[in-house]
């Protein structure tokens, strides 16, 4: 089938679906071309057994994500606050913390090595964040030829210190420190406004939930494309001149004036250009991996931790299952404790059979919060490695060298070829609330 458009976009994500509706706002002819058979991308609403929806993707939304909060608004959606009520679990080492408040009972010295890593890392975060574009910060160069895990290794004083940095990390990347650049980091944390608002549930960015689940965005958006919206329709060859594109997806062909790639960089080094595109471009997704996670969400008759007194957090460097919260939605008959294996952890549990791994969440539960753990009524899982248009999650972050050297070319236009999704962000990038602002600038681009 041929067709024709002033714009194609490609991804239905979040940020696809707010470039197109941009574009169409404006009078401008649009086709998105989607290669699942769904919207929402990294977004993914599940049942539970009594029918409310379960995120198993993206879900929370947190003070400071203005572009995110406004779309829900706009979209007639509304958020409630994820429970947060009661005391919370921290495991480091051999010591185990039940506290209220934002100070876990550790030891003191492990307390002010704690203090300063995350002083000196909000510390660099604001200084690469001031530039907006990371690579022209003057701590660039020297961030950017460390890896992660050399930063901490040279700012934490304690192994405990570094431990629980590690565990961060994979909370907030879904990858090791070893994997990521201390520009990257910097930058990402930077964006956010600073590590408190990228870890704390109520004033940060796990503050609250999207009634009825966060794929209702998505779903919300595509309903007013209509049949300008394709899926099943995965792209797997471009070609371009300065004139315009002429996409191949299956037996789709699309020609048009312009392209938005609203797809994570690594899906978009699986596309063949026609010309082949710039170096610069190429080397930089060739060295933008994704993050791994698998997320698991446990479902019991009842609360049962909170009834002990635990809101259902927790945090540790001893379990598989390393962050946990409460995961139950508003008004269920059920309730849900959330958990994630993240890093070198979804690595190891990918490769057990479907009940060992489910074996490991469970154990990990009740090692967190007792027995009672033991007795789920359903476990859903979902892991995004194995998801052929996605391969990882949360997000693409940058190796060493990376930034530096290439880049400009994460959001630089070439031709009719523009560039969205979370990645390319200028705030929160790796969240919904990036992939909306990605989705906007591109349309502005186009637009222009
Ligand atoms: C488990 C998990 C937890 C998360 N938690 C949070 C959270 O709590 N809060 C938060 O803000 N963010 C969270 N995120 C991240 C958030 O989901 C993403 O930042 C956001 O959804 C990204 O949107 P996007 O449009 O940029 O990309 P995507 O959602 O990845 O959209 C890209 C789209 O492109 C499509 N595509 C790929 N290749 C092709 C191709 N060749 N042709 C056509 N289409 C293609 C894909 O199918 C997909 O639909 C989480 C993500 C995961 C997976």
């Amino acid at each position: 089938m041929d067709r024709s458009a002033d714009v194609v976009v490609i991804g239905a994500g979040i940020a696809g679906l707010v470039a197109a509706r941009d574009l169409v706002a404006a009078g401008t002819e649009v086709l998105v071309l989607e290669a699942r058979d769904r919207v929402g991308g990294r977004l993914l609403n599940e049942e539970l057994p009594g029918g409310e929806s379960i995120e198993m993707g993206g879900q929370w939304v947190g003070p400071g994500q203005d572009r995110i909060l406004a779309l829900i608004d706009e979209l007639g959606l509304t958020t409630y606050p994820t429970f947060d009520k009661g005391r919370r679990i921290i495991e480091l080492g051999r010591s185990r913390s039940e506290y209220t408040g934002w100070i876990p009972r550790l030891n003191p010295l492990t307390l002010a090595d704690l203090g300063q890593i995350q002083l000196r890392l909000d510390r660099i975060a604001r200084r690469v964040n001031t530039v907006g574009d990371p690579w022209r910060a003057g701590l660039a160069d020297e961030l950017d030829e460390q890896t992660f895990a050399t930063w901490l290794r040279r700012t934490a004083y304690t192994a405990r210190g570094r431990s629980l940095f590690r565990v961060l990390t994979e909370a907030v990347f879904a990858a090791e420190p070893e994997d990521i650049s201390a520009l990257w980091a910097a930058h990402y944390i930077g964006a956010a406004g600073g590590l408190d608002a990228v870890i704390a549930t109520a004033g940060g960015a796990q503050q609250d939930r999207i009634v009825g689940g966060s794929q209702r965005i998505a779903l919300a958006l595509a309903d007013r494309l209509r049949d300008r919206l394709v899926l099943n329709a995965a792209v797997t060859d471009v070609g371009w001149t300065s004139y315009g594109v002429e996409v191949r997806a299956g037996g789709t062909s699309v020609r048009a004036r312009r392209a938005v790639f609203a797809v994570p960089p690594p899906l978009a080094a699986r596309i063949r250009f026609t010309p082949g595109l710039p170096g610069d471009r190429d080397h930089l997704v060739q060295r933008m991996p994704m993050g791994r996670v698998i997320k698991v969400n446990v479902v019991y008759a009842e609360p049962f931790w909170r009834r002990a007194g635990f809101n259902g957090q927790a945090v540790s460097d001893q379990r598989a299952l390393g962050t946990v919260f409460d995961n139950t939605p508003q008004d269920s008959s059920a309730a849900v404790l959330l958990g994630f294996f993240e890093g070198r952890h979804a690595d190891t549990a990918a490769r057990l059979s479907f009940e060992d791994r489910r074996a490991q969440a469970i154990n990990d539960l009740a090692g967190y919060f007792g027995p009672a753990a033991r007795k789920p009524i359903a476990y859903l899982e979902h892991d995004w490695a194995a998801e052929e248009f996605s391969r990882g999650c949360y997000g693409a972050f940058t190796a060493p060298g990376t930034l530096t050297r290439f880049g400009p070319a994460l959001r630089t236009p070439i031709g009719p070829l523009h560039w969205a999704g979370t990645e390319t962000a200028t705030r929160w990038p790796g969240y919904m609330d990036g992939a909306v602002e990605s989705g906007h600038r591109a349309a502005r681009e186009v637009l222009r």
